[in-house]
């Protein structure tokens, strides 16, 4: 029996259930990082307790947007700098780890995620919502980025200590840094005896436990954004620990001459992807579903269920250029239709195409 009544939407709404032995409540809180509204949705004890967690968890993601993103002064953009100089660097080892899964995750996916091509995101302006060029990089220009070197393989991880042999590379961690940004915050959650939350960085999130808590038998419900509409494709139930990433088309793009081209490149051209609107995925780290999103995306039509199965993903969904949906099997059993059904978030596309 669902005991839980929603009392309000949105910032700061509470979920009160009256009925466990010990009355828990949830307690919301958005904080803007990473390019994007975090949408925390707690179940604690108490207020203060609440309210404690969620100034650590900024703390967290202000971390994260200095030493996890290439372009502001920080750790990555340090070690880019290192890379550019030919000389070794030494990084934090959070950093150091993610970056050794990021490797792994690259080489699993045959090269269709890599976050080796920092450079070339550069170049297209897809590095800051708010600095689109007016035009397209020239043929020449993607060609040189391309021979310089762009690949994540191309590092030497020794513990902490990082060097790579092409001086070219520059590391973009944008296509996984949200999901580690994600798991740390269900760690932290974790270890603070916390049972039951959802962590949603724009559609991109991890789920705790239960959404009504322990007395409950309601899981988290989660909606999958449609990538041309304001609405949902579907719901999606999810298990205590698993994440759901997507990858879209519409986050950051701008038009040219009729086509859309937008911030998810495909490292063998060096050109946005065309044949792919978005692809969602359910795994059990936020980590795995970010770069699998990323990488199914890529590698499109005949390729990214091989490319599923390489990285061990069950449940994807991917909306192809016309609008045609793709599943696999067991996507296609959990997926439930929209309407009529409560989700615990619904977030709509953009309709400026910033994140
Ligand atoms: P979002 O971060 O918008 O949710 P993604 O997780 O797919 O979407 O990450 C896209 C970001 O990853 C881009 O903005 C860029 O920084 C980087 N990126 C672009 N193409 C690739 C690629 N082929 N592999 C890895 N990272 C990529
Ligand atoms: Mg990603």
């Amino acid at each position: 029996m669902n005991c839980c009544t929603q009392l309000a939407v949105g910032l700061g709404a509470l979920l009160i259930c009256g009925c466990a032995d010990q009355p828990t409540e949830l307690h919301r809180q958005r904080i803007y990082a990473m390019g994007t509204w975090v949408d925390l949705s707690i179940r604690a004890a108490d207020a203060t307790d609440a309210q404690s967690l969620f100034g650590e968890i900024e703390v967290v993601l202000s971390a994260f947007e200095k030493d996890y993103y290439a372009w502001v002064p920080g750790q990555l953009a340090e070690l880019n700098d290192a890379i550019h100089a030919g000389e070794p660097a030494l990084v934090t080892s959070p950093l150091a780890a993610l970056i050794v899964e990021a490797q792994r995750l690259s080489a699993l996916s045959e090269g269709f995620f890599e976050p080796g091509l920092g450079a070339l995101v550069e170049l297209w302006g897809f590095h800051s919502s708010v600095q689109n060029p007016q035009l397209p990089p020239s043929a020449d220009e993607i060609s040189a980025h391309l021979d310089a070197g762009t690949k994540i393989a191309s590092l030497r991880i020794d513990g902490q200590r990082i060097e790579s042999s092409s001086r070219g590379l520059m590391l973009d961690l944008g296509g996984i840094a949200k999901g580690a940004a994600v798991d740390t915050i269900i760690s932290l959650l974790l270890e603070r005896g916390i049972e039951h939350a959802l962590v949603n960085a724009g559609g991109d999130l991890r789920v705790i436990g239960r959404s009504g808590g322990r007395q409950d038998e309601r899981r988290w419900q989660v909606g999958i954004q449609h990538p041309r509409e304001i609405g949902l494709l579907g719901i999606v139930e999810l298990q205590s620990g698993e994440a759901a990433f997507t990858s879209g088309d519409y986050e950051r793009f701008y038009d040219r001459n009729g086509t859309r081209l937008h911030h998810i490149i495909d490292p063998q051209t060096g050109y946005p992807v065309t044949h792919t609107q978005a692809v969602t995925v359910i795994a059990t780290n936020g980590v795995t579903a970010d770069a699998a999103a990323t990488a199914l995306f890529v590698a499109g039509p005949g390729r990214w269920r091989h490319v599923a199965r390489l990285l061990d993903i069950d449940y994807v969904l991917r909306v192809d250029a016309s609008g045609e949906l793709e599943l696999t099997a067991p996507m296609r059993d959990r997926l439930r239709p929209a309407d009529g059904v409560d989700s615990d978030i619904i977030s709509p596309p953009d309709e400026d195409g910033a994140d």
